[in-house]
């Protein structure tokens, strides 16, 4: 029995089956060998069982999601045959006598840099394919069992790291845990695994030894035990059914009143990255959807997801969520959250750097796309529309302009819309100094806590070695929240707050005496809150 420690993200206990991933080792060994025909042999094989997974993933995906989307798999299963991509692998192994990993890195890395470089944007697009073929071929050479996307139980994933992109692709169903070294706990990783209400630690060393272990995940204390004994056990399936009990206790607050000791109502929301996440916000009694990070459903495809995908997801929640109220934010991609079919460069600072509105500014294509699917799902219910990372006047008004845009062509097509209110998320310092004027342009504002503590402190949230500066209780950021409050109510806008400060109970209090209208947490969190609202004097 062994223990690591790490900060835990997700409260709960978990115990299973421990499934280490690795990512395809930036330097692939290049091995001087004696058999080419041997080797070409491999590679062959490796070829066999790369197309067999495909077809599986085609059937799955023809099954459980569309005929058209499984096509991608076929594609995939085709491009491995590809007489340009083969007789490059073999013509390196001949003649560099070279192993046919190496073969297949050095090819990959070739296609994907042309493909890059082409100008239709379709075929820039098709390097990120070409990428994730090659990678699947050299994990099999490899022997790794990493497909982390095919688990065939609920397992507890150690990980060096892992993206939000990767994180989403998970199979949710077979998730017990995430166990990362890097990572914080303001991470999108993290706000993912704390939606997911998966008990959850970062910050641990991980050892790829572990892959089938046994373990307990203790996201109470943020320990790992890898391989317990009989007694640690025992006391940890004690611990987890007092966790369930008390979180069952909680639940007796289900459909009771959201309203402080003197009478004042709270909106208390809850926080989603997906279609799935809206049971849970319903199980835990949320009376609206405060923050849908739509930029989930851009990681989870390999390209831009269509008009109709994005209505038909978005229309899902609304329709869930049955009149009460869903805030869609347009996508925050960027920063941690990249989409390969973005193009996204490499930047110095990405957090500060080109993301969120200033990509939809200047892709208003992309923008206008899912601005449709939000003002047609609005007709099945009570949606709003917020935007990520604003800085200026000239910003909102624009956004507003081509918003008006966008349900104009709507109504010129006699495609059917809704009306939405429009806000903004406040989470640019910027933002705060300017909302005094910002709130006579918009409906709502919604503080993003997660990313006002990072540019208000000079902390980088994705930081580890920062943690101790990253503090959002620190009074310049109680302040801020103050001040978007007074000139959000002086201009006749309700003020919310989304960012991860909204679940700490030891500020609802506070919150609700500045005047907070709306309060909007991760759905295993909303209950906790409301106790701490019910409790609070208002
Ligand atoms: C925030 O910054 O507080 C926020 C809610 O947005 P995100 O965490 O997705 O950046
Ligand atoms: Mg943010």
């Amino acid at each position: 029995m062994e223990f690591f420690s790490g900060k835990s993200i997700c409260e709960g206990i978990v115990i299973g089956k421990i499934r280490y991933y690795s990512k395809r080792r930036n330097n692939i060994e290049r091995v001087l060998i004696d058999d080419c025909a041997a080797e070409s042999e491999r590679f062959s094989k490796a070829k066999e069982i790369a197309k067999k997974r495909y077809i599986a993933l085609r059937d799955k995906a023809a099954r459980e999601i569309s005929e058209a989307k499984a096509m991608i798999f076929e594609v995939y299963a085709m491009l491995l045959e590809d007489a340009g991509f083969n007789d490059s692998v073999v013509d390196i192994i001949n003649s560099e006598k070279a192993n046919a990993e190496y073969a297949v890195a050095v090819t990959g890395d070739r296609l994907v840099a042309k493909f890059s470089q082409m100008d239709d944007e379709y075929f820039r697009a098709r390097s990120v394919d070409v990428k994730d073929i090659c990678d699947s071929l050299v994990r099999i050479l490899m022997n790794e069992s990493t497909d982390i996307e095919e688990l065939n139980e609920p397992v507890i994933i150690a990980a060096e790291d892992l993206t939000p992109a990767e994180t989403v692709q998970l199979d949710k169903s077979k998730l017990l845990s995430l166990v990362t070294e890097c990572g914080t706990l303001n991470s999108h990783t993290a706000i993912l695994a704390r939606t997911m209400n998966l008990p959850s630690l970062v910050g641990v060393s991980v050892d790829e030894r572990w892959d089938g272990k046994f373990a307990i995940v203790d996201g109470i204390k943020g320990q790992l035990i890898v391989e317990p004994d009989e007694e640690t056990l025992a006391n940890y399936r004690a611990l987890a059914e007092k966790d369930r009990l008390s979180k069952e206790l909680l639940m007796q607050l289900k459909g009771k009143p959201c309203v402080t000791q003197s009478g004042k109502e709270i909106m208390l929301y809850a926080n989603i990255g997906s279609v799935d996440d809206v049971d849970a916000a319903l199980e835990n009694d949320a009376a609206g959807i405060g923050l849908f990070r739509s930029e989930f459903l851009y990681l989870e495809k390999s390209d831009y997801p269509t008009e109709e995908e994005q209505y038909e997801a978005y229309k899902k929640v609304v329709q869930a969520m049955d009149g009460r109220k869903v805030i869609i934010r347009t996508f925050d991609i960027g920063a941690d959250k990249q989409a390969d079919y973005f193009n996204p460069e490499q930047e110095d600072n990405p957090a500060m750097g080109y993301r969120a509105i200033r990509i939809c500014l200047d892709r208003t294509d992309v923008f206008k796309t899912q601005l449709r699917a939000i003002y047609r799902a609005a007709a099945h219910g009570n949606v709003a529309v917020m935007f990520p990372m604003v800085i200026s006047l000239e910003e909102v008004l624009e956004i507003k302009k081509i918003c008006e845009q966008v349900m104009d062509d709507l109504k010129n097509e006699g495609v059917e819309y809704g009306e939405a209110e429009i806000g903004i998320m406040i989470e640019t310092p910027a933002a705060v100094m300017i909302s005094d004027i910002l709130a006579d342009e918009v409906d709502f504002f919604s503080i993003g806590t997660n990313d006002l503590t990072q540019f208000t402190l000079a902390v980088d949230r994705y930081n580890s070695k920062l943690d101790k500066y990253y503090n959002p209780h620190h009074e310049a950021v109680l302040r801020m929240i103050r001040t978007v409050i007074d000139n959000g109510h002086a201009g006749g806008c309700w003020v919310g707050i989304c960012g991860e400060l909204g679940a700490d109970t030891s500020l609802t209090d506070k919150l609700i005496s500045m005047g907070i209208d709306e309060i909007s947490v991760s759905p295993s969190n909303i209950l906790q809150v409301k106790k701490a609202i019910r409790e609070a004097e208002g």
